[in-house]
């Protein structure tokens, strides 16, 4: 991708490789003292992949088969992520090789705090410098572990909250961090949707309202994407699991399949829908709007030519292989790229530890300002008019703006934004949205060099 991209750039070569290449890598091994009292190699990596702006971003995953290499890509990858969002950060990645199932709870706090320790003592952790976040297999727990870590270790008081970020709400976290990324799904797809211009090629008509959708993966972000997507008025009509997928063209009722599932543990079988036994069919049913939110590979050359939907949603980072990346979009289907649509949750995670310098939650010093506004207004127009209105529609009417409020309305904002930077960048070079999004990407890393001459 980012070859293609760069193609259409007309960016010095060495200055390419310059922002290609990952800037540091620190590899670690450490041992772990495990509850039987037997010592254990601990392998681990913190990629920071590049210093254009400070501090560096991205999440920690705890997996068996996490190396070097996937580090590596993973932190380019949020480079390019935070660059297309207007997130000013550089884009780092942390893994540690483990199966997060094979350890006790007190294993795995000694693990993170030792790996904290490690990225201390090589300065690859702090406010300024390297902030890290929950990925794969790490939770706010894993993120609490390091900021007491971090604290207990830095004589940095006034900013050491700012340390790490997906850490919960008492922690310093903040409000709407936990559904972000599927709430991005939806802004951008909502917004994907709003030109008329872009939905007449597709043979659909302007906006979300009516739209059928179907979900791979029902988990935290195809659950909210769904769920906002829903609120616009789209209308549910395929969700698949691990265990199967369910189809109703009237439409799904999202809780109600949620509770379905936990009381039966499947969403099979749920009334008024049509089961489909193998899971990886419903990514071939009609629909406008497929949300691959799983995995990665789901669509690939065997079965791109057999998707019937118009538009998809990259929720889950790479559900579309390179090869059917070709196909689909010969096909003539839209496809909104991952690395714009599921930066939503380092948008807000950018909301945290902008929360955390400030020491101030969002909304402490308006809100209650506004409210005072709003009501002096609806008074005015009161005794102006001389309607009436009710005291709960007033109190809603007037209503000052709270921390999860603007968190929602700065993520709405910034997958708006963002969304309408690539669809310039697409008409101007005549591409996709991906390598759209990827020339946006390295256009925005390039002008640091540039305005520093190092690249004339
Ligand atoms: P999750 O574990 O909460 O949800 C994934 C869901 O997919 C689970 O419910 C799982 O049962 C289901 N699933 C697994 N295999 C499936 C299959 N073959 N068919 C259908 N469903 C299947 O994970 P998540 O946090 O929602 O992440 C989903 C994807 O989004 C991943 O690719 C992740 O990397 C990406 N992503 C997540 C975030 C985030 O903030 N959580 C941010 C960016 C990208």
């Amino acid at each position: 991708m980012f070859a293609k991209a760069c193609s259409h750039t007309d960016h010095p070569d060495g200055l390419l490789k310059q922002i290609k290449i990952c800037n540091s890598m620190y590899y670690m091994q450490f041992p772990l003292k495990r509850d039987d009292g037997s010592i254990e190699v601990i392998q681990a990596w913190r990629a920071e992949h590049s210093h254009h702006k400070h501090p560096v971003k991205g999440g920690i995953r705890y997996a068996e088969n996490v190396n070097e290499d996937e580090v590596a890509a993973l932190a380019s990858l949020m480079t390019y992520k935070c660059a297309i969002v207007n997130v000013p950060f550089g884009g780092g990645k942390g893994g540690i090789k483990i199966n997060r199932n094979n350890y006790s709870d007190s294993e795995l706090e000694r693990i993170t705090r030792r790996y904290t320790y490690e990225l201390l003592k090589k300065n690859f952790i702090g406010p300024g410098v390297d902030v890290p976040a929950p990925d794969y297999g790490t939770s706010s727990r894993e993120m609490a572990w390091i900021l007491d870590t971090y604290n207990s270790m830095t004589d940095d008081i006034l900013s050491s909250e700012a340390c790490v970020t997906g850490k919960p709400v008492r922690q310093g976290g903040v409000r709407g961090r936990n559904e972000a990324t599927g709430r991005g799904v939806a802004y951008g797809i909502v917004e994907a949707c709003c030109s008329a211009e872009d939905m007449k090629k597709l043979g659909l008509e302007r906006g979300v309202d009516g739209k059928r959708v179907v979900v791979q993966g029902l988990g935290n972000v195809g659950y909210h994407a769904a769920l906002y997507l829903a609120e616009e008025g789209a209308t549910l009509t395929g969700i698949a699991e691990y265990e199967g997928a369910i189809y109703s063209e009237k439409g799904l009722d999202l809780q109600a399949v949620v509770d379905h599932r936990r009381n039966t543990g499947s969403i099979l079988g749920f009334p008024g829908a049509t089961d489909i036994p193998r899971s990886s069919d419903a990514l071939l049913l009609e629909c406008d709007i497929l949300i691959p939110a799983a995995l990665e590979g789901q669509i690939t050359r065997d079965n791109a030519p057999h998707i019937k939907a118009k538009i998809i949603g990259e929720a889950a980072n790479g559900p579309v292989t390179a090869d059917a990346d070709a196909i689909l979009l010969e096909m003539g289907v839209m496809i909104i790229p991952d690395v714009y649509l599921n930066a939503g949750g380092v948008t807000v995670s950018y909301f945290e530890w902008l929360k955390n310098l400030s020491h101030v939650r969002f909304g402490r010093m308006s809100k209650r300002f506004e409210q005072s506004s709003n009501e002096r207004i609806i008074k005015a127009i009161v005794d102006a008019t001389g309607i009436t209105l009710p005291p709960e529609q007033i109190s809603m009417l007037s209503r000052g703006a709270d921390e999860l409020d603007l968190v929602n309305s700065g993520l709405e904002e910034t997958m708006i934004t963002a969304y309408k930077e690539i669809r310039e960048v697409a008409k101007e070079h005549n591409t996709d949205l991906r390598t759209a999004a990827f020339i946006n990407a390295i256009d925005k890393v390039a002008v640091y060099y540039n305005d520093m001459g190092i690249f004339p």
